[in-house]
């Protein structure tokens, strides 16, 4: 399961750690069994957290695939790259050459890579480019006049300060540390790559730096899985101040006053500059691998698929600031018992179960173990756009998701009922959903406390925007949620069993109703459709939204592919669909999630706007009233 943790305050409430539940029959001891066994594995030492990057996680792949095959499924694994993490990797060098004269910086004193940091070498002429802002709406251009390409550019953070002539192009009212749109590292570090640089270096404005003028920490940007393009470094003022002295006999100070004096841009090539870099970071592109299993179906429903999947990812050795846990959790091992060895777990024995039926007539069941999951959903969305039967015949997904913790509910007013309770999302996603989920609640002696809306922050939600009806099981977030202490330990299996026979029920129904379930759209569920990922940067969100999803894997290029509109937003009433990009708002031109959120953030309601999107390789532009 994957929350931001802002929204954890909400999911809280739902759901209310009680004691356990009552041993279920006698006749599932033996599933019990099977199912606490695959449980310790995979949420054991030997599995390390299953964090992407890891041999744990390939080694949970192969337990998952063995158990498919065992089972009698169709079993295939599907490959594909996930970027790594950076890291650090031993120290890097930064020396230029001005002239005859030589400057050699130190790593760690005077500069560092940050997060967002290619590792290699650069050799190359330096370009001082102000704030390094490109913003036609305002008429303003740190790039004109200067040739960025192929050359490392020096960039001022933040923006420039209003003139004394009253001249406030760029607010700087808000506070150091909160980021007015043109000022967002993302978006200079896009701009840059824009203009060809071939490295940047970062200067902290005087109000940044402060007296201390401290380096961005390495961590600060590790985990925004930005793609590395180039050295992204910061210097410190002084040193930045002495190159700027040494080349062009102007302080940064002084530089930094011509700049505000009239907000025009003091862009300029630095004279016989040369700028050497050896980068000390990898950043490693991962294979991983989704497990699938097929089991064909027979009779008149045979064409039709069910796709039932889990993921069995998690957090590794903590994953940053994935980790709830804060920094005295990285480099623990989180076991993830609950989030999702449980899923996985009854993902197996589902497989078990319906491999055992002999001459089972239905639709096809898809198991699908997803991997990718913690780090956005990666798995299942590449399982949408290469699934192994195509998903206009996927009559339904149930995706299984933290399901250890079923727990009796607090009672009514005389205590009296105290059924375990547990989450379905996407009840309202098919239109007999309602239905089956109901009858099963009652036929298991549950409370279910059902939520109509298909998105949810796990793999389901990759098929429901794809419009396939979709089923999510969840017995709750309490305090061991992305912690080290989610351990197996934790996980009350026969209650766990209850859930998996309760998902056998309706898988069964799925499989062999009739009738196919109609897809309905909704627009309930945990609907924050800008903050997947709240430590990708601090920009300031404005009062508009357009209601759309971005999408968090695109690698097409410039600009923010979208997944689609929400039902009634305003993007939706203005036309925008999945795939169209998002290139350009109010003139600033948008090459990122980031650089959206930026350009966003400067939309007032009532104030109309030109958006310009690619459609079908072709520039749309419409017009937008907030
Ligand atoms: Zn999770």
């Amino acid at each position: 399961m994957h929350v931001p943790p802002r929204l954890l305050p909400f999911a809280f409430v739902l759901l209310v750690a009680m004691p356990a539940v009552a041993q279920p029959a006698p006749s599932d001891v033996e599933a019990v069994a099977r199912m606490k066994k695959d449980l310790f594995f995979l949420a054991g030492p030997e599995c390390e957290g299953r964090g992407v990057g890891t041999a744990g996680l390939d080694r949970a792949a192969d337990y998952v695939a063995a158990a498919f095959k065992a089972a009698g499924l169709k079993t295939s694994f599907q490959p594909f790259v996930m970027n790594g993490f950076p890291d650090l990797d031993g120290p890097s060098r930064l020396d230029f050459a001005v002239g005859d004269m030589e400057l050699a910086f130190k790593n760690k004193t005077d500069f560092v890579p940050t997060g967002y940091s290619s590792g290699g070498k650069l050799n190359a002429p330096v370009v001082f480019v102000g704030h390094g802002i490109t913003a036609p709406n305002l008429k303003y251009d740190d790039y004109a006049g200067v040739d960025a390409k192929g050359k490392w550019v020096i960039v001022i953070r933040r923006t420039p300060r209003p003139t004394e002539k009253g001249d406030k192009r760029f607010d700087t009212t808000v506070p150091a540390g909160e980021d007015t749109p043109y000022a967002a590292l993302r978006m200079k570090l896009d701009n840059a790559v824009e203009h060809k640089a071939a490295g940047v270096i970062f200067v902290s404005d005087p109000e940044t730096a402060g007296k201390d003028d401290q380096l961005i920490a390495f961590d600060d940007h590790k985990y925004t899985d930005v793609p590395a393009r180039l050295p992204v470094l910061h210097l410190k003022r002084a040193a930045a101040s002495r190159l700027l002295q040494a080349a062009l006999g102007k302080t940064l100070v002084q530089l930094e006053a011509e700049n505000d004096a009239e907000l025009k841009p003091v862009s300029v090539e630095l004279p016989k500059t040369r700028g050497e870099g050896d980068i000390g970071v990898i950043r490693k592109e991962i294979t991983v691998r989704n497990v699938v299993g097929v089991l064909e179906g027979s009779g008149p429903l045979a064409d039709e698929t069910v796709v039932v999947g889990a993921h069995y990812d998690h957090l590794g050795y903590g994953s940053g600031p994935l980790s709830m846990g804060g920094n005295p959790a990285q480099g623990k091992l989180h076991y993830g018992a609950d989030d999702n060895a449980s899923g996985t777990t009854g993902l197996m024995e589902l497989a078990r179960r319906f491999g055992a039926i002999k001459d089972r007539r239905g639709r096809r069941l898809v198991f699908v173990a997803f991997t990718g999951e913690e780090r956005g959903l990666f798995g299942s969305k590449y399982y949408c756009e290469h699934p192994v039967v195509p998903l206009a015949k996927t009559a339904a997904m149930v995706n299984l998701d933290m399901i250890g913790r079923l727990r009796p509910g607090p009672g009514d007013w005389l205590g009296l009922t105290t059924k375990p309770r547990m989450v379905v999302y996407g009840t309202g996603t098919g239109d007999t959903f309602e239905r089956t989920v109901g009858a099963a609640e009652t036929r298991y002696g549950l409370k279910i406390l059902k939520i109509p809306g298909g998105i949810g922050r796990s793999d389901h939600e990759s098929f429901y925007r794809k419009r396939v009806p979709v089923l999510f099981l969840f017995t709750g977030l309490h305090d061991q949620y992305h912690r080290p202490t989610d351990t197996p330990e934790s996980i009350d299996v026969p209650a766990m069993a209850k859930v998996v026979s309760l998902c056998d029920d309706l898988v069964l129904d799925l499989s062999t109703a009739l009738a196919r379930p109609r897809f309905q759209e909704q627009s309930g569920g945990f609907e924050d459709p800008l903050s997947p990922n709240p430590h990708a940067g601090n920009v300031k969100l404005g009062a508009v939204r357009l209601g759309v999803r971005p999408d968090y894997g695109y690698m097409g290029g410039d600009g923010m592919r979208i997944e689609g509109a929400t039902a009634g937003g305003l993007g939706q009433r203005v036309g925008l669909r999945e795939g169209d990009v998002i290139v350009e708002i109010a003139g600033v031109p948008v090459r990122s999630v980031q650089g959206y959120m930026a350009a966003m953030a400067t939309r007032r309601p009532g104030q109309e706007f030109e958006l310009v999107i690619t459609r079908g390789g072709k520039r749309v532009p419409l017009r937008v009233l907030p």
